[in-house]
């Protein structure tokens, strides 16, 4: 079916979305409702994708199109594209599906030329007005369309204002304004070669073309690229009527949020300009008077936009940002979306519209993202810390980071990859910044305000952003920033609160987040709907207390190794694995056995009444030895030093013997897993015995316990066979000495593509399988999951030949089929077996969906993914 090529507004609708963009399927809605919005059409996304793939060629038939809806537009707005008396001004602007929002180009203003500008100057008591709009449109032309550095105009301008002594562009008047087109137009000439185009509908022409190719400029691939958002999609190109908020006093120009999009506070948000086109406020180049002004300043104005706002936030049932023009008092709505928000709002406001009745409690679940539930889990400064306020901005985008000041966004960038945390400092950020946002821990701007770029961006992207910290004199130059007397320099360390806008000096304290009632509401209704149970990956009661708060239900995953990993038992676990004989060895397990006891009995306390998966010790054991290289080292220093304590050389030696002999090539694929339970059951049984007496004294202090004992790296039934008997030996034994029956059940991880492949087989001796997917993506692969990122996995993922990072979100295709095959051979030799995950993915979105689609039990996450996955688990079910 042909999509068509050009819509105009009043035939828009918002099912069109992706034909249409996401501001022209809103503009088209708007108009059908009846709001004042300036007429235009819209050149779909369809367009746009067959002018790359016809080679970025506009055919004559397209340009009848264009030309055919433009003589629409003069119908509709009364005026003609050109006409040198009452000339028609468009804008053109970009507008994707999905929200990109800055990173694409816009020309406007577009129709103006030697005659137009006469006409509109004509049309008005202030002719400057029209010279100044035609300026912005060389300006704009030159640089989207054109390709010239902006800072060539600057410049001039700059030139001009300094003859005339002038601080500010609006003390400029019409004749300034001439001087500065002429030499605008020379400009253009000497860089192009051609003089500027005079004739509108080739530079209408020409915008939508350059517009198109902004899709693929390099801020918007980074932009989709952090965003998940596919390249192709394409854009949708809007021309509008243009409306003009810099026609005098009596105009305006502004952004504002139906509600607050840092907090999600029900109340008016934003700001506005008089006098002043919107690319000033967006840009943040005049620091803007906040919206509530508009009230006193303009109060029909402020009454109508209020209504207006209800009236969309009812009509698309969310919170929306509406930008808004006055041209001569009369009131212009230019575009509503979708307002970006910080996790704390998007949950407040999700709330909110429910008990409001805007939205039921399904459509709530569905509007927070849940990777950025991490925000509102992230840490904040401690309020009792004494900082060293160095100034404030605008709180723009909430929440605590420390790091080293930059200036320029490539630094940030070279210095993030190289482990530096970094905060970039701007006068004001533009779209060109945003890989340096994307590398820095958060940003501050000494210009714009709660609605610039920044805040934006940084907002979306969930760091703490503070905007219009005026108190701060930067100089790029010199690289470093004045706050009265203090000099704070590049590589300086700062800390910066985005929720209260203070700047800090130094490095400062960091406490947990408090959870708001929304959030436990919100997380109180995913409950509700969801299927998977939510469990923890936790090895000591702090982590499993901190989990149980934000609602595990069990522990899915205890790495026992990591109680051997603390730096006093260190030494005992060495001995344990140095020891020459089976009585040495079991002398070092007996020192071990009361301290692992004490970690179960902890851990079985707090999380009484829930089940604990306790897996035995999995690495292979050089892990807990000294690096060998070091031994060796030390080993030929001592023995080269003629006084060298001759114990202290036969023990080196002894060691670095052992290290050799414990070497192995592929470590990962090596002795480790049950296949050191087999080779040395002693070990299993130390720790069994812990797990079993310490479940024992729980239960006498009245805790009730629920140990699922799991044994690690299965890849046979046999091997399963073997540790299961071992367990069942030391759990009678316990139990004969405790005389309690303690209640348990054994089971095994799926970490390799056999036990997934014979799970039937597996299963017939397993009371649960837990799906180890970090491994089970390494040995399904064959990528080392300690070196395939740093190695080649991030070209594979730059170039596409991987669509993620498989340790990241599971690959479905691949270990999600051996996970189905799993779940499905486990359950047909043993029905109702019980199945979880406890790799990573436990705790990722994507995957979570997949778990709950193939029917697991439950998922397995670190103790601060839990509200993520117990929301992404409840978007799974609705
Ligand atoms: C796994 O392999 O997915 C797993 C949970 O075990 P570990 O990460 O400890 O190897
Ligand atoms: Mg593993």
């Amino acid at each position: 079916m042909n999509r068509p090529f050009v819509i105009p507004f009043h035939e828009g609708r918002l099912k069109m979305k992706d034909l249409l963009g996401g501001k022209g399927a809103n503009l088209g809605e708007m108009t059908r409702a009846g709001l004042p919005v300036p007429p235009g059409f819209t050149i779909t996304t369809a367009a746009c994708l067959e002018y790359f793939e016809a080679g970025r060629i506009l055919t004559e038939e397209r340009k009848r199109e264009i030309a055919m809806a433009l003589s629409g537009l003069e119908q509709e707005a009364g005026k003609k594209l050109g006409d040198p008396r009452d000339p028609l001004l468009v804008s053109v602007r970009s507008g994707s599906v999905i929200s990109m929002p800055g990173m694409m180009d816009t020309v406007l203003n577009l129709g103006l030329n030697d005659e137009t500008v006469e006409g509109l100057a004509g049309l008005t008591d202030d002719p400057r007005f029209a010279y100044d709009c035609y300026r912005r449109f060389i300006q704009m032309f030159g640089d989207v369309v054109l390709g010239m550095a902006p800072y060539r105009f600057e410049e001039t301008i700059e030139v001009r204002k300094e003859e005339r002594g002038a601080t500010s562009d609006t003390e400029l008047s019409a004749e300034d304004w001439k001087w500065v087109i002429e030499r605008f137009k020379e400009e253009v000439e000497r860089e192009t070669g051609n003089p500027f185009p005079q004739d509108p509908v080739d530079q209408l022409h020409r915008a939508v073309l350059a517009v198109f190719d902004s899709w693929h400029n390099q801020r918007a691939r980074i932009y989709r690229k952090v965003h998940k958002i596919s390249d192709g999609l394409g854009t949708a190109v809007n021309v509008q009527m243009m409306v003009f908020g810099n026609a005098g006093d009596d105009s305006g120009t502004g952004v504002a949020f139906t509600r607050n999009p840092s907090t999600g506070e029900k109340a008016l948000y934003g700001e506005y300009l008089i006098n002043a086109q919107g690319e000033d406020v967006v840009a943040g180049i005049r620091t803007p008077e906040p919206i509530a002004a508009l009230a006193s300043r303009m109060p029909g104005i402020y009454e109508q936009f209020r209504s207006i706002c209800r009236r969309l936030e009812n009509h698309y049932r969310d919170m929306q940002d509406i930008e808004f023009t006055v041209e001569r008092g009369k009131l212009y709505i230019l575009q509503t979306r979708s307002g970006k928000r910080t996790a704390h709002a998007a949950v407040k406001v999700a709330v909110d519209l429910v008990n409001e009745e805007i939205i039921d409690r399904e459509t709530a679940l569905t509007r927070v993202d849940p990777e950025q539930l991490d925000q509102i889990l992230h840490r904040r400064i401690d309020p009792e810390a004494e900082l060293d306020v160095l100034a404030k901005g605008l709180p723009a985008s909430p929440g605590a980071a420390s790091g080293r000041v930059v200036f320029d966004a490539d630094i940030a960038e070279r210095l993030s990859h190289e482990g530096q945390k970094v905060i970039l400092i701007r006068p004001e950020t533009t779209p060109e910044d945003i890989h340096g946002i994307v590398a820095a821990r958060g940003v501050v701007t000494s210009r714009g305000g709660m609605t610039s770029h920044a805040a934006v961006v940084a907002r979306g992207m969930g760091k703490p952003c503070i905007c219009g910290c005026g108190e701060m004199e930067i100089n790029l130059k010199q690289k470093e920033f004045r706050v009265a007397e203090t000099v704070i320099r590049e590589g300086d360390e700062i800390s910066i609160d985005g929720g209260t806008g203070h700047v800090i000096s130094g490095s400062v304290p960091l406490i947990d987040p408090e959870l708001s009632e929304e959030f436990q509401l919100l997380l109180k209704w995913a409950d509700e709907y969801r299927r998977l149970a939510v469990r923890t990956n936790a090895d000591n009661p702090a982590d499993a207390a901190k989990a149980r708060e934000f609602g595990a239900e069990g522990i899915g995953l205890c790495r026992t190794e990591h109680m051997f990993m603390e730096a006093d038992r260190v030494p005992l676990v060495q001995a344990m694995i140095l020891a020459e004989t089976v009585e040495e060895r079991q002398k070092a397990l007996e020192k071990l056995l009361p301290l692992q006891k004490e970690d179960f009995r902890g851990i079985f306390r707090t999380m009484d009444d829930l089940p604990v998966t306790v897996r035995l010790l999995d690495p292979p054991l050089h892990e807990f030895l000294p690096d060998m290289e070091e031994l060796l080292t030390e080993w030929t220093r001592l023995s080269m030093n003629p006084d060298a304590d001759p114990q202290e050389l036969r023990e080196k030696e002894q060691l670095l013997r052992k290290v050799r002999s414990l070497h192995e090539m592929n470590p990962m694929l090596g002795h480790r897993g049950c296949r050191l339970g087999l080779i040395h059951p002693e070990i299993y049984v130390m720790q069994l015995k812990a797990l079993f007496q310490a479940a024992a004294e729980a239960m006498a202090e009245g805790v009730t316990v629920e140990p699922e004992i799991m044994i690690p790296l299965v890849g046979h039934v046999n091997e399963l066979k073997e540790m299961r008997k071992l367990v069942d030996e030391v759990a009678s034994e316990v139990q004969e000495e405790s005389g309690r029956a303690i209640p348990y059940t054994v089971g095994t991880m799926i970490e390799v593509p056999r036990a997934a492949l014979t799970a039937d087989e597996i299963a017939s001796v397993a009371d649960f399988f837990s799906f180890g997917t970090n491994d089970l993506t390494q040995t399904t692969f064959g990528y080392s999951r300690d070196d395939a990122e740093g190695k080649f996995l991030h070209h594979y993922i730059d170039h596409k030949v991987l669509p993620e990072n498989p340790f990241v979100t599971l690959d479905t295709d691949g270990v999600g089929k051996l996970v189905s095959m799993g779940v499905e051979l486990g359950r047909k030799s043993k029905s109702g077996l019980k199945t979880g995950i406890c790799g990573e993915h436990g705790g990722e979105k994507q995957s979570i969906r997949f778990c709950h689609q193939t029917g697991l039990d439950y998922v397995s996450c670190s103790p601060f993914r839990i509200p993520l996955a117990r929301l992404a688990a409840a978007q799974a079910a609705v």
